[in-house]
């Protein structure tokens, strides 16, 4: 049995695995890859290469470290967590099965998609799920941000003060009422569709316009750039039944990752801590390995 099985191999995931090699744990990594969503990068047509991705250089850091290390790794994806005995059960897609005394969740979450014709194409071609990352990029350009919920509202603040004009195209009126997005309306280069659904994206080798349906008419807009900012869905099935998760699916930790369930923990953007920042993830896994050793140890 394994002192701790870690699920994801995204920044939380290998922050965690790192420490644990350094503790000289008995730890074994699940993950089809590494680096998670940092793994992803956009490309903009009048950008060459640029510096935002701040724990890009971290993740590769720990990625080197841990990626000729075989013994310590497995790369598929898990299907279920069973508690059975003095742990958990870890069983594979292929049916195999590995046992851990702790088990760390780093699985991330997923931006929502938008289903639409040209959504695949342009992925990281213009068209991206993470404005924080990439909103100083906008100087003097136009971006079109899709959502009607805080998130939205956070990404479309954020634009404002550096592109020249900002359209945020709301499905629903949503929370449009706020007083974050009455503020955001009266600004001078934002625009706001209430109520407008996006029907298609469309460009050439990158994103350049997004076609909206309103009431049966079409309407087609040119953007440098859309944002889709709808809620992240947390890939927590794993453990859904085992730990209590928040209303939105992400799974409740305390301040040391922590679930509601002893020999469980957390980390990353699939809990409640909010991480959605690579150097966020990186700490929260790096914070739980430490709970996970104090808590082997039997140190309070
Ligand atoms: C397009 C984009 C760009 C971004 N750019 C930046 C940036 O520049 N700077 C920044 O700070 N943040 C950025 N972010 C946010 C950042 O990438 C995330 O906050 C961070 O990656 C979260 O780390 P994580 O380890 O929690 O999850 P993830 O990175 O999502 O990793 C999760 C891992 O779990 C694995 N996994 C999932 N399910 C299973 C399973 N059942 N079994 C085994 N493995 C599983 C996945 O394969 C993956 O390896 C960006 C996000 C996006 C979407």
């Amino acid at each position: 049995m394994h002192d701790v099985i870690i699920i994801g191999g995204g920044p939380a995931g290998l922050a965690a695995t790192a420490y644990a090699i350094r503790k000289r744990m008995d730890v074994l990594l699940i993950s089809p890859g590494l680096g998670g969503r940092t793994n992803r990068k956009m490309e903009l047509p009048w950008v060459d290469d640029y510096n935002v991705l701040v724990g890009e250089s971290m993740v590769e850091r720990f990625r080197s470290q841990i990626e000729y290390l075989d013994f310590l790794r497995v790369r598929t994806l898990v299907e279920r967590i069973e508690p059975r005995d003095e742990g958990y059960c870890i069983i594979l897609k292929d049916g195999k099965e590995h046992w851990g005394r702790a088990v760390l969740l780093a699985t991330g979450a997923q931006g929502e998609l938008l289903n639409v014709p040209g959504e695949a194409e342009y992925e990281m071609k213009g068209l991206c799920y993470s404005t924080a990352t990439y909103a100083p990029l906008f100087i003097d350009r136009t971006a079109l941000v899709v959502g009607d919920g805080c998130q939205a509202f956070r990404a479309v603040a954020e634009l404002q003060r550096i592109a020249r004009h900002v359209t945020l195209v709301a499905p629903t009126h949503g929370d449009l009422d706020l007083a974050v997005a009455r503020n955001l309306a009266a600004m001078p280069n934002v625009t706001i569709l209430d109520s407008y659904e996006v029907v298609e994206l469309k460009g050439d080798a990158f994103v350049r316009a997004v076609v909206l349906r309103k009431d049966g008419e079409i309407t087609e807009l040119h953007t440098d750039a859309v944002f889709v900012e709808k809620d992240l869905k947390p890939n927590s099935a794993l453990v859904a039944d085992l730990v209590e998760l928040d209303p939105k699916g992400f799974v409740k930790i305390d301040e040391m990752n922590r679930t509601s369930r002893p020999g469980i923990y957390a980390a990353g953007d699939v809990t409640t801590a909010k991480a959605d920042q690579v150097l966020i993830s990186m700490g929260e896994g790096a914070k739980a390995m430490l709970a996970i050793y104090d808590d082997l140890l039997g140190i309070c």
